[in-house]
């Protein structure tokens, strides 16, 4: 049997766990001390494509590159950019311009995943964060950086939508 005394005193020396650690990148205020994103490349870059309108195919124009904003690693603490290179497209039958398909990664315009999208619209809807308290939850959690505003707009576009 271990002696009481000797109980409490390993008890008291021991890290538990639980202890408040506050986020290694709080207070910093330059972007520049921030983690690096890592970098993934993908390609939607081809030499023809069906024109959306009339189905004819249409030569690439030329190669263009987006960078996307997707979930970070929480491992590493690095955020994740994409970087899409993408093909587009003249019709040669009825003169409209289009870009290789990439509905499934991100909305046109947008500089984030669906994936981010989807989970800032629902720490608001479903966890009923503050906007403030949901942009910081995507840095903490998820290394990934979107403005308050931004995740504003996302969930106002969303509800006039249904
Ligand atoms: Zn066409």
């Amino acid at each position: 049997m271990i002696p009481e005394a000797k109980l409490s005193l390993e008890d008291a020396a021991m890290p538990k766990p639980g202890k408040y650690v506050p986020d290694g990148t709080e207070g910093i205020t330059s972007v520049g001390e921030l983690p690096k994103p890592k970098a993934v490349r993908l390609s939607r870059n081809y030499r023809r494509r069906r024109c959306p309108r009339c189905g004819q195919r249409a030569y690439r124009l030329r190669p263009v590159e987006r960078t996307l904003r997707d979930l970070g690693d929480p491992v590493s603490g690095r955020p994740r950019d994409i970087h899409v290179t993408y093909s587009q497209h003249r019709c040669p039958k009825c003169n409209v311009y289009f870009n290789a398909d990439m509905d499934d990664l991100a909305l046109p315009k947008c500089h984030y995943t669906h994936r981010v999208v989807g989970l800032a619209v629902r720490l608001v809807v479903e966890d009923g964060l503050p906007y403030r308290a949901a942009s910081w939850h995507l840095w903490r959690d998820h290394r990934v950086f979107v403005p308050f505003a931004t995740i504003q707009n996302w969930v106002e576009a969303g509800g006039k939508k249904s």
